[in-house]
């Protein structure tokens, strides 16, 4: 399926520059929720202001988890939210030959092996943490030709020991990580043969030219690891913008969790009477992102408020969110 923004010629009044690539990147498992918003508002923001592209990435190599309609609903939605993407969608799915690329490449580091424990067993063993016993026992290093022909009952990880653990955000500065359980290595490919989310986000934000990558702040933990893979793959890495994640507010049931309410929900839930409509849904967003609100903007379209601040946007106020 290819589909480009009904507004894609947008970008050319203003010249794209070829130095700034930033992306919104949902997976299609529901309708966009307040969260997932947010994290499009806000890269697209930072794209904008910077007159840079901004590009979607729908995330559907686990196609046991795609909701039928999704992709659809989503890519509408953020066109009812004045938010239009430069060139065609990309779909992650139709990348697992570069995914496979990438991983061969990886396995050159010498740094993976196959592990077949259950989330059970790595439970029972070490309190959910897992001990790297798949690493330390067998000493069995899978090479980039064995990629596809290891125990097939087992997940591929990463010896993770010597990555990293604090990285410099953008918005919230120095982050650390150094507990157990964010030092622990990692799934690179499941068992079940599909991709894992960092090597798959890793490899599609080399492939795109992803510079700057803006996204919820739950993402947070994963960052060190995924750059650790654009160490070893000797690519430089984004910029990293974490955006404050939407909890409980007046009413409205904003978490990220997956009983978080669609926008469709929002837009009719808050005081149950009062219809809440699309303007004030990207105020409130706009809002959650530390920008200062004019009042005169609440009787402007999405759109029109998208362009406002295009103009008035300021990245750095959103720590003081
Ligand atoms: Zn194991």
């Amino acid at each position: 399926m290819s589909r480009k923004s009904l507004k894609h010629n947008i970008s050319k009044q203003n010249p794209v520059s070829a130095q700034w690539i930033g992306r919104f990147a949902p997976s299609p498992t529901g309708s966009l929720h307040m969260g997932s918003l947010a994290a499009a508002v806000a890269s697209y923001m930072i794209a904008k202001k910077q007159q840079g592209k901004w590009l979607i990435r729908i995330e559907d190599i686990d196609k046991q988890r795609e909701v039928i309609g999704s992709v659809d609903s989503i890519l509408t939605d953020l066109e009812s939210y004045g938010l239009f993407w430069d060139d065609e969608v990309f779909y992650q799915s139709k990348n697992e030959q570069w995914h496979q690329h990438v991983i061969e490449d990886i396995a050159k580091s010498g740094w993976l092996y196959a592990c077949d424990c259950s989330r059970k067993d790595i439970l029972e063993r070490s309190e959910g943490v897992y001990d790297a016993k798949c690493r330390v026992s067998s000493n069995k290093v899978i090479t980039s030709t064995e990629i596809n022909s290891h125990c097939p009952d087992a997940a591929i990880k990463i010896n993770f020991s010597h990555g990293h653990d604090h990285f410099e955000d953008q918005i919230l500065n120095e982050q650390s990580f150094t507990s157990a359980m964010q030092k622990q290595d990692f799934i690179l490919k499941r068992r079940d043969g599909i991709f894992a989310y960092q090597l798959a986000v890793v490899a599609d934000d080399i492939h795109q030219n992803i510079n700057h990558v803006v996204r919820g702040a739950d993402i947070l933990d994963s960052t060190p690891k995924q750059n650790f893979l654009y160490d070893i793959l000797e690519k430089t890495k984004p910029s990293y913008y974490h955006i404050p994640l939407i909890t409980d507010d007046k009413n409205l049931k904003l978490s990220k969790s997956i009983n978080s309410p669609s926008l469709k929900q929002v837009e009719y839930l808050q005081d149950q009477k009062k219809v809440i409509t699309k303007s004030e849904v990207l105020l409130k967003i706009f809002e959650h992102l530390g920008q200062k609100i004019e009042s005169s903007l609440h009787s402007l379209k999405p759109r029109e408020i998208i362009e406002y601040y295009i103009d008035n946007w300021d990245t750095k106020l959103i720590i003081n969110s």
